[in-house]
């Protein structure tokens, strides 16, 4: 067997997106990279240099930061930022260039993709199932006068194995578990055979360069939401990725069967990384595998390759297979009837989203929550949890908790705007769980409250950390 994951004709991890040829006048494989912001250890910029490679052409990686993405701040754009200049840098050292744009507006973005793709042969991006990505791609395929491909790269092993949407972990689990062993190897990296810089349609930012200080400067000069901070100490970037993902296996895995404990939580805090595709999950699941044969502990490292691998795989399936999955539309019927059943319940409470959002309700522990997420832009899982789950009792109807959740989540967690976030929340009212016991309020849904938590973990030393939080959140305001 092949020890590295190369190409085969039919991959399930590849999508031809129309059915234009390739441009035999085109000047370059266009790479555009959306969601998988890394430059190396990246199937679809794998895919797109083979390609280039085959047609004796330049693969040129194009990556924007658009001021008008949803909920589009000075914490994402930082991060991003960060992300772009490891970016630059690692291509820059494998002999490709980056096309980078940061449009201060709309405007300024407007039109710039259509002309790239103009003189492609070829167009490659990244196949992922929420956010803008799908809407991208559909718009740009149909402008396309040439062949575009999406390759993915999101899950370790391809979303499109599964073929359906799945139940729960239980009935993905087994799937994954006999496809592991086959795509956790190794991507193949072929080298640029052809190099060539090109003349841009756009002011193209030197990122690879830039210091922190440009960063933050370019990020004041765009058009976007200034109120929401970039999260001090939480840098961007692949380099930060590889370092964190090493420190967490050399220190914390582990101790990662303790990872419900809120006062010393052993994680590996690499959703942000995971998200804006920083680090890959086959990365991710390599390393903790090697770190496995090496003795970190079998039982830890299968528990964070059950969180790394399954659950991930159930939320990007959910995205996948599931139509509206950002909405409360998908919940279950069974969950949707008992909760609706139980709207007449009295509530301890009424929340409206701003004191929702200002962490100004009557629970101090869903307030160290929400504050934690306002001043990390992170949750630990235990505490998000409650954090999803307590406000369905604060909202006269479970869809009016859904939307609050989904805003507050988007608007703040640097891990946000992602199948992790849509399909956590809704598993909050019923998604990829069972019937319960029935209760107030939840019905016969999974009832979480913050008195049975605190009675079973730590949470005092969590929620005193809440008011450093605090006072970091109200400096900002
Ligand atoms: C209400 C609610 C909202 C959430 N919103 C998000 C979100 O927006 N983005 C996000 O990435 N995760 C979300 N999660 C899932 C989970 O809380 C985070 O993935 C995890 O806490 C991230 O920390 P970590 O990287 O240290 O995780 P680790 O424990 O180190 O796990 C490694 C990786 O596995 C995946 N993972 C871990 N736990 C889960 C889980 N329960 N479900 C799915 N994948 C998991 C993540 O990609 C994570 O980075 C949410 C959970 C809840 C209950």
């Amino acid at each position: 067997m092949n020890t590295h994951l190369g190409f085969a004709s039919s991959d399930p991890r590849v999508t031809v997106l129309n059915d234009k040829p390739v441009n035999t006048r085109g000047r370059y494989v266009l790479y555009w990279s959306q969601m998988f912001r890394r430059p190396a250890d990246n199937a679809a910029l794998a895919f797109a240099i083979e390609r280039a490679n085959a047609l004796r052409l330049p693969c040129l990686v194009y990556e924007a930061v658009r001021p008008d993405y949803p909920f589009a701040s000075d914490r994402f754009h930082t991060f991003l930022l960060e992300g772009a200049r490891a970016m630059g840098l690692g291509l820059r050292a494998r002999g490709l260039q980056h096309a980078f744009f940061l449009p201060r507006t709309a405007d300024e973005a407007r039109g710039v993709v259509r002309k790239l793709v103009s003189h492609a042969a070829l167009v490659v991006s990244d196949d992922h199932p929420s956010f803008v990505c799908p809407i991208q791609n559909s718009a740009a395929a149909r402008f396309a006068e040439c062949s575009y491909i999406i390759v993915d790269d999101t899950t370790a092993i391809p979303m499109s194995l599964s073929g359906k949407a799945e139940f729960a972990a239980r009935t993905l689990r087994p799937k994954i578990l006999k496809a592991r062993d086959f795509w956790l190897r190794p991507l193949d990296e072929p080298e640029p055979a052809v190099r060539a810089t090109f003349d841009l349609p756009f002011h193209a930012t030197p990122i690879a360069d830039a210091t922190n200080d440009d960063i933050a400067a370019l990020v004041a000069s765009c058009a976007i939401d200034h109120s929401v901070r970039a999260v001090a100490g939480t840098r961007g970037g692949a380099d930060v990725a590889e370092e964190r993902l090493i420190d967490f296996l050399e220190k914390g895995i582990s101790g990662y069967g303790d990872r419900n404990e809120p006062s010393a939580p052993n994680t590996s805090r690499l959703s942000p990384y995971l998200h804006f595709g920083h680090i890959s999950a086959r990365g991710v699941a390599l390393e903790t595998l090697k770190a496995r044969a090496a003795g970190a502990g079998e039982l830890a490292c299968d528990g964070f390759l059950e969180q790394l691998l399954v659950r991930r795989g159930l939320a990007f399936n959910y995205a996948e297979y599931v139509s509206a999955h950002t909405t409360f539309e998908p919940v279950p019927a069974w969950a949707k009837t008992t909760l609706a059943a139980h709207e007449a319940d009295p509530r301890p409470w009424l929340a409206t989203r701003q004191e929702l959002e200002d962490a100004h309700t009557p629970d101090e522990l869903w307030n160290a929550a929400q504050l934690e997420l306002r001043a990390r832009g992170i949750v630990h899982n235990y505490a998000r949890m409650l954090w999803g789950k307590i406000p369905i009792t604060w909202t006269p109807s479970a869809p009016e908790a859904f939307d609050h959740l989904v805003y507050l989540n988007d608007k703040y967690a640097l891990d946000g705007r992602d199948p992790d976030g849509y399909a956590s929340i809704a598993w909050c009212f019923g998604v990829h769980d069972r019937p319960w016991p029935e209760r107030a309020i939840f019905g016969t849904v999974r009832c979480m409250t913050t008195r049975s938590a605190r009675s079973k973990l730590d949470f005092e030393g969590y929620m005193r950390t809440a008011s450093t939080w605090r006072s970091e959140v109200s400096a900002k305001a």
